[in-house]
């Protein structure tokens, strides 16, 4: 595997599958790499912590760096090369630069409809679809492998493309389904900030998404999920059902939609999301 660290070097691998992430992999990052790897591509996975899609406020410094086992997992799943780039490759004009790109960057309508990430984390979307446009630019790449464990993101990025097809001819977004630990709880880069007390609360988030798996009624789910998050004495920021197309309201008649929570433990935020099968009462 190699590690690439500079632009020039980028040339060698393009046109294959890209796994952009921030880095701290887990085995959720490496379910991407592995499907990718099955591609029959050669796989780059990058790691860069993203100055721009954090906010002033939020855990840009604390974000858990851990370089040594990220190479060591990539290469396990089988990546081609690892992209380890500076802040100065990304953001050539610097980041205050980038700052204001981040924040006029032409968002698709998914990206600030919903009120969901976007209305916790206004600054959010820009400062993703920045990086990942560039990384798009550099990597040329065929495939781009993304977890629905973002689903918002997920979705902004899928929509960014399809509406700039001219820019990434041919490019394919790929979603890959969320992986779990055994009891429920999704894995992210986040989880090891959990303490034990905190870890047992957090499994209030998957237990909500499994309370309405099936449901006959958008507002009775919410009210049950908001319900569980509480008794786990988990902070809700939001708990909805959403359209999968538009994360706004479901259609009516829909016969599935996406449950979608975002709750904090202390200063730890999660977030996860879960398929919702609808029927109706008596149907
Ligand atoms: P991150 O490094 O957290 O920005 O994530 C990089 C990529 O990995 C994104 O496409 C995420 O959606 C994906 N990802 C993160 N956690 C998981 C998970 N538990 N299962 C599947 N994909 C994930």
């Amino acid at each position: 595997m190699k590690i690439i660290e500079t632009l020039e070097k980028l040339g060698e691998i393009q046109g294959g599958s890209l796994v952009p992430t921030m880095g701290a992999l887990h085995e959720g990052h490496a379910s991407l790499i592995r499907a990718g790897a099955a591609s029959d591509r050669p796989v780059l996975v990058t790691l860069f912590v993203n100055p721009t899609q954090f906010a002033p406020n939020e855990d840009f410094a604390k974000y858990p760096r851990t370089l040594d086992a990220d190479l060591k997992i990539a290469e396990a799943a089988g990546a081609s090369a690892v992209f380890v780039p500076s802040i100065e490759a990304i953001y050539p004009g610097g980041l205050a630069n980038a700052a204001s790109l981040a924040a006029q960057f032409s968002l698709p309508p998914i990206a600030t409809a919903p009120r969901l990430e976007d209305a916790v984390r206004p600054t959010h979307f820009g400062g993703v679809c920045l990086v990942v446009s560039r990384l798009f630019d550099l990597c040329q790449p065929s495939l781009a492998y993304f977890g629905e464990k973002d689903f918002q993101q997920l979705r902004v990025i899928t929509q960014m493309v399809e509406e700039n097809s001219n820019r990434w001819k041919s490019l394919k977004i790929i979603p890959c389904a969320t992986i779990r630990e055994p009891d429920g709880l999704a894995m992210s880069s986040r989880n090891r900030y959990l303490d034990p007390s905190q870890r047992i609360a957090a499994l209030g988030i998957s237990r909500a998404l499994q309370s309405v798996a099936h449901c006959s009624n958008v507002a009775n789910g919410e009210a049950l999920m908001r319900k569980i998050l509480d008794q786990h004495g988990l902070e809700t920021q939001y708990a909805v059902i959403r359209s999968e197309k538009t994360l706004c309201a479901p259609e009516s008649g829909v016969k599935s939609a996406r449950a979608l929570i975002a709750a904090k433990l202390g200063a730890i935020r999660l977030i996860d999301n879960a398929i919702v099968g609808i029927s109706t009462p008596n149907g």
